[in-house]
């Protein structure tokens, strides 16, 4: 959202070089959205979206919870003014020794989807509580997660019954529909599997009390998207129909929907050309690409809204590329980009909805270009 915060940043501190600019009151609405939608569900923030550490203490002084994937990460969160027991290590692939670390660090809630993950933690972080996460089909997401993470349903009631045994607190199931998920339904199928699993664990002499729900909900980008409060809906009637009046406890762990609408990244238009006389497209270079933070143009699967201040004037498609030199360095080429014919090099553009999977994307130096500057205003 070019908000008028945005705007005015960029117009006083004129900063040079490509840079997000992240806007708190946004990310701000965005919790109390979610809070409103889910006013039953407790909210971890999915640090990875963006870690910057304005953005962490805002969401700790909001009450949020953290969904760390690493040990810097559980740091940033505790640094942040988080307390331990309002993080959870949310990764399903992790070094014993930082199982360990976590556990000293007073982190009590972790995640699993194999009886070896289990097997780590009952030796690393003894009486703690685990959830195990489920495969979805990560249909209907425009960054699907599908099958790195989770187990199927089945598998997870013996992960679960073995997690009991080895002195673990077997405590629920935990599932991810897929990011950028536009179908305010998705949830369903998986909240299905979870009371399956809570039956079957039931049946063991188990009581589960946890539903982790995951992340999943969408920025706008260039198409309108379901607002919070209709997943909020979507998903309770779920819970409703499966778990019917005993309602589990619930996490949501939104990272995109938290923070994607509250970044815009300045870039400035460093070459316009064409690769022949009779080329149907231009092609418009600009100062940052896939290296430098716009990982997610991978397969050309998000799909910016760009600002220029020409818009208004009559638009040709135009090949977007970044300025290294990797010739992977193409944000969009299947589907080129409408752009201003009078756009021209020293031309800056604003990318909307960059505020997630932006700055901590961005390489090191490839090519001596600097990581993606972040201010957060
Ligand atoms: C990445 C991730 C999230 C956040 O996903 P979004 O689609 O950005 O909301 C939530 N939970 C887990 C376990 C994740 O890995």
């Amino acid at each position: 959202m070019v908000t008028q915060r945005i705007i005015d940043f960029l117009a006083t501190r004129r900063p040079d070089g490509p840079c997000l600019v992240v806007d708190l009151d946004v990310v701000e609405e965005n919790f109390r959205a979610f809070r409103r939608a889910l006013p039953d569900s407790s909210i971890f923030y999915a640090v990875k979206a963006n870690p910057a550490p304005e953005i962490l203490k805002l969401l700790a002084s909001l009450g949020s919870n953290f969904d760390c994937a690493s040990v810097a990460e559980i740091e940033m969160a505790l640094d942040a003014g988080a307390d331990p027991s309002r993080i959870s290590y949310g990764n399903t692939i992790k070094k014993e020794r930082d199982v360990a670390r976590a556990h000293e660090y007073g982190v009590s809630l972790f995640a699993v989807d194999c009886i070896e993950e289990v097997e780590k933690i009952a030796r690393a972080a003894p009486g703690a509580r685990v959830f195990c996460r489920v495969l979805t089909t990560g249909e209907g997401a425009e960054w699907p997660l599908s099958r790195k993470f989770g187990c199927v349903p089945a598998m997870a009631i013996d992960v679960l019954t073995e997690a009991q045994s080895l002195g673990l607190k077997a405590t629920g199931v935990s599932f991810h529909v897929g990011s950028q998920q536009t179908n305010t339904e998705a949830w369903d199928s998986a909240i299905a599997d979870a009371k399956m699993v809570f039956d079957a664990l039931a049946e063991r002499g188990i009581v589960l009390t946890l539903v982790n729900m995951g992340g999943g909900f969408p920025t706008r980008y260039l198409k309108d998207v379901p607002a919070a409060a209709a997943y909020g809906q979507a998903i309770f009637q779920s819970l409703t129909r499966h778990f019917g009046n005993r309602l589990p406890e619930t996490i949501i762990e939104p990272g995109r929907g938290m923070v994607g609408d509250a970044g815009v990244i300045k870039t400035e238009v460093v070459l316009v050309s064409k690769k022949s006389a009779a080329d149907e497209n231009r092609w418009v270079y600009l100062d940052i690409g896939k290296f430098g933070g716009l990982a997610e143009t991978m397969d050309e699967a998000i799909r910016y809204p760009i600002v220029s201040h020409r818009d208004g004037e009559k638009t040709e498609p135009c090949v977007l590329a970044g300025p290294t030199c990797d010739s992977a360095d193409v944000l969009y080429e299947k589907a080129p980009y409408p752009l201003p014919i009078s756009l021209t090099v020293g031309d800056e553009l604003l990318i909307d909805g960059t505020g997630a999977y932006t700055t901590t994307y961005a390489s090191v130096a490839f090519n001596g270009f600097e990581p993606l500057k972040s201010y957060v205003i």
